[in-house]
This record gives C-alpha cells, structure tokens and sequence, in this order.
C-alpha cells in the first residue's frame, strides 16, 4: 500500500488506541470493506475505503473486502469486479476477500437456532399489515397473531420457506424481540424473506435470503472483525447488530462504530440515483467522467493519490456535512500541478502564417517537461512556416494592456521565436481566418540576446505536425449545490454545459503516444487527458471557475 496514514487522530482512532492499551481483542484490529455489488463505488464510499484500510494499516492490522451481496436481484459480476477494481486502483489490497454469500448455510443455521430458542418465528402478515402492526415512533407496535406459535410449528415453516413452499412475501422469519421498543429497529425485525431468484453466486441454492441487520453483524463477527465501522444511518441499528450476536454462540462481538457520510455538493451519492442517470442515458455508464464514481474519476484523469488526500483531508466525524466541490477540484489541481507533464495543445485554432519563415522547413525546438522540475528534462517540438495559436490569444486592435498578439505587436511563441504580426485576412463574414507575421531568426528558443523586453508569452502548435483530435471538456454535472433537495427533480438540475466537446483541436505531436488516462497540462489551458474512446478528456481547468460565479 502507498503512502495512505492518515495524518491526525479522530474520534475512531481515540477508541481504537484505547482498545489496543486494554489489550482488548487480543490487541488486534481488523476492518472492512463491505460494498453490496448493486452499483459502481463513488467518492463516498471512497471515505470508507480509506478509513477501513487506512485505519488497519495504521494499526498494523488487516482489512477484508467484503461482498455484501445478499439480495440477489440488484446484484451481479459486473459490479462485483469495478469494485475490485476500483479498490485496487486507490491502492488498497485486501487482506482477504469474502461474500455475505458464503455464510448462507450458516446464516440459516444461525436462525434455527434462534427459532429453537424461542427468538425468532415465521410470520404470515402480509407486508402492508406488518407496516401498521409495527406501530410510529410515539406509539408502541402490535403483536402478530403468529408470534406465539410454538417452535416445533416455527421450525416446520422454516422448513418449508427453505424448500421453497411458500410465494415471494408469503411468508418471513422474524426475530422476537420487544414490539414496544422505543427503537423501532427493535420491533421484532424481519431477518429472512422468500425470494424466489437466481443469485450470481449461488443460483438457485438458496429461495430464501437473509436481511442486512441479520447478515452484517454476523458476517463482521465470523471474520473476527475488531471494529465495523459505518456511516450514521446505522446508529439505530447498533442495538439490533448486539442483541443478534448476543443471542447466538459466536466468540466474537465486533464494535459497530458509526461516522458521517461524505457529501458533495453539485453531486448526487445515492446509487439508485446513480443508476438512474446510467439506466435513462442522462450519462454514457457508470464511469462516464462526470460521474462522482472512482471509475468515472480515473476516467476524467483524477489521480488516486489526491482522492485519498482529499478522503483524509475531510476527516471523520459523527456530524453530517456537506463538502464543498471546490475542496475536491482544488487537490486535484495541486496534485496535477506537481505531477502533470507539460504538452502544448491548441483548442480553439487559428491559422499563424510565418511570411519570412522558409517553405518546407521544420526546425526541433527545446521544450521543458515541467517547469520547476528540470530533472524531468525536455523534449523536441517541431516548429515551421504555418502554426496554429488560439484564437483568444489575437484581437484586432487591441488595447495596450492586451499582453497577447496583435497587429504591429511582437511576442514570443513559447519556446520558438519572437513573432511579430504584420496583417490579417479575414472571410466573407469578417471574421479573422488567418494572421500573418514575422519572425526574428535571432530569437530561437524564445529568446534574444539583445534582452529586449516582451511582454506576451503564448503557445503554438506547428500546423503540419499537430495531431487532430476533439476534446470533451467536463464540468460539474450538477448546476444546483444540493441536487435533489427542496423537493426539485435532480433530473431537471442537470448541467446542460457539463459535457461540451470541441471538434478539431490540435494538438503537439508527442501526445499521439499518450498513454490513456496519464494527465497533461496543456499549457495556459488546463488539464486533460486521453480517453479509452480516442477523444481527450479535460479533467480539470486550472482555476476554479465556480468560485467566481459565487
Ligand atoms: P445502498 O446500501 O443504498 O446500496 P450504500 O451507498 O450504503 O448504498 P454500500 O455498498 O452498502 O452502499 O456501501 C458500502 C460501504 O460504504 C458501507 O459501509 C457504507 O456505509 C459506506 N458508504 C456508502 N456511502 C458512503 C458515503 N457517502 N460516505 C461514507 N461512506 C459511505
Ligand atoms: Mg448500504
């Protein structure tokens, strides 16, 4: 694992220290991971990853990936290898790799023994008198008629839900706990349902499935897991995690420990959301590089490093927050700046014609990789008689403090020569098609040895040589910060300009061999790199554009 520790103590790191000095669990942490297989992993479920993995590695403990694939018909390999995937690719190994799926057998024996202890009976309500048996928050539930058979019946109904006997929702196992608990988690939970569907693992084993609250904390305690962290919404769970580890003859009890759950404005973390956008088309798929997804991240050119400083920067607490966008985008500007090579690319061209340059002539010049890194060295770019600029750096009588090209104005193409421009053509319309200049021979590499003064510095592209591409450039996905809320659509909220591709870029010839998703600053105008497609992506502008609007 890289260089992942997480930098300062909170309030998990705080328990778990003091667990280790009371030698609690044999002095011993063991996390997890437990994505159910029903989507792609986003940036929230990347907090957790770098928790439950930063956390064992701290500690020098161990962290599991788990599968949580108890409900067969939202779940499938597809998801089950992204998310390995996109584990690996945040840099994380698991220790090792387990599937709720595997503890069926027993999960079920674990229930009969509940049944046979007079804990947990099998149910006929239908769903909808479950709902108004199980009381509201001010008022206690009601029992089930069927809450007082006899554990010999109980046990026979098992059975046959096991063998298939009973319809989908025809019948439950339910767990029999108090059905005036305060909590409602507490009133006598639903643990196993009929559900007559092939399972991606197990196929047609199994026609009955158990629920999340049952599985989870036994699955944590079979693996010997110290502290299963997770995010708020299952502090009033935690009751229902111990009475069912405590009812049952497993050693071990792991600590549930909840955090609050990463959001992002101008995003959405809910997967069904998600899979909405990828289902209706709103987005290409799931890695679609404006997708809060670690898929769609790696696409748009995030490095993993950034993600996991970004995780760590947030830290972790019991309050829930929404993080600013800006927080994200600016790391990974920071991390791009440092470690992105330097290419020049033209987005917007215009035609720059040299009327001194000779014909046919092409001329390599020194180009710096990063310009603070000399230790990354140069390259050669071709310069020659037709160049493209972009079309912002000229203006028809400009005003002085327009620093870029313009008539009777020199400058210096960076890294090439001083250019000075003498005309301009335009077409029938008006619009300027072409400038034409001169160049000081004197000035090779973009400099002169009479130090004379330049103000303007701007990048080129040798016409002849450059690559031809288009480039999608992305932008947030939302317009709106909480997409979603206040009762609006989040389909409605979607940034029209969030993709905008633009044909016919061209760009230095070196990034024909660009490697897919290795990152560039093209210099002056962001950064971007090759998509899988062909196309470049832009990952990132160079300023926060966003902060301006606000
Ligand atoms: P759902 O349960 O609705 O499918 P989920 O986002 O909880 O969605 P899981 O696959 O169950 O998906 O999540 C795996 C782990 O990631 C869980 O431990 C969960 O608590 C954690 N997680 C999910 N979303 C976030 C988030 N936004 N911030 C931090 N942790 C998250
Ligand atoms: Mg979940």
């Amino acid at each position: 694992m890289e260089s992942t520790d997480i930098q300062t103590d909170h309030f998990i790191d705080h328990i778990i220290k003091d667990d280790l000095e009371q030698r609690k669990n044999q002095g011993k942490v063991i996390t997890r991971f437990p994505p159910e297989p029903n989507g792609y992993l986003h940036i929230g479920h990347a907090k957790s990853i770098v928790l439950n993995f930063g956390t064992a590695a701290k500690y020098q403990g161990t962290c599991n990936l788990r599968f949580d694939d108890t409900n067969p018909e939202k779940e499938n390999t597809e998801f089950e290898l992204s998310i390995k995937e996109d584990v690996e690719w945040l840099g994380y190994k698991w220790d090792s790799l387990h599937y709720s799926s595997d503890y069926f057998q027993q999960l079920h024996d674990f229930a009969v023994t509940l049944i046979k202890d007079g804990k947990a009976y099998v149910d006929s309500l239908t769903a909808d008198a479950m709902r108004e048996y199980r009381g509201t928050l001010t008022q206690p539930g009601k029992e089930s008629p069927d809450r007082s058979h006899s554990i010999e019946h109980n046990l026979a109904l098992f059975k046959q839900m096991k063998n298939g006997d009973f319809k989908d929702g025809e019948r439950v196992l339910r767990a029999k706990i108090d059905m005036a608990s305060s909590n409602i988690n507490l009133r006598d939970p639903v643990i196993y349902r009929v559900k007559h569907s092939q399972h991606h693992r197990t196929g047609s084993d199994w026609c009955i499935y158990p629920m999340y609250d049952y599985t989870h904390c036994i699955s944590d305690a079979l693996e010997n897991i110290t502290h299963s962290l997770c995010t708020l919404e299952f502090e009033d769970h935690r009751p229902l995690y111990d009475w069912v580890l405590d009812q049952l003859p497993i050693p071990t009890h792991p600590q549930q420990i909840e955090f609050a759950r990463l959001n992002l404005e101008y995003t959405i973390m809910s997967k069904r959301k998600l899979a909405q956008l990828v289902q209706e088309g709103h987005v290409s798929g799931w890695d679609d590089a404006r997708m809060p997804t670690i898929s769609g991240m790696r696409r748009r050119g995030y490095p993993a490093a950034a993600i996991r400083e970004f995780c760590e920067r947030i830290g972790v607490t019991k309050k829930d927050a929404t993080i600013e966008m800006g927080v994200l985008e600016n790391l990974i500007r920071e991390d791009l700046n440092t470690n992105a090579y330097r290419a020049m690319a033209i987005l917007d061209p215009l035609k720059v014609t040299i009327a001194n340059y000779p014909e046919g002539k092409t001329e390599m010049v020194d180009a710096k990789n990063h310009p603070q890194n000399p230790d990354w060295g140069t390259r050669e770019i071709p310069f020659s008689k037709i160049l493209y600029i972009e079309k912002s750096d000229f203006m028809e009588d400009a005003p002085k403090k327009f620093f870029r090209l313009s008539q009777g104005r020199e400058v210096r193409f960076k890294y090439g020569y001083y250019l000075t421009c003498t005309d301009i053509v335009k077409n029938d319309e008006g619009e300027i098609i072409e400038v034409i200049c001169t160049y000081d021979p004197e000035t090779r590499g973009g400099r002169s040895e009479d130090g004379r003064k330049i103000k303007g510095t701007i990048h080129w592209v040798s016409a002849e040589h450059a690559i031809d591409t288009d480039i999608d450039c992305y932008d947030r996905l939302f317009n709106v910060e909480n997409p979603g809320t206040d009762g609006e659509d989040f389909l409605q909220q979607i940034n029209p300009k969030s993709l905008i591709t633009l044909k016919h870029c061209k760009l230095e010839p070196m990034l024909k061999d660009a490697p897919i998703n290795q990152v560039y600053q093209f210099e002056r105008m962001g950064y971007f790199c090759k998509d899988k497609d062909g196309n470049f992506n832009r990952t990132m502008t160079l300023r926060d554009s966003w902060a301006k609007q606000k």
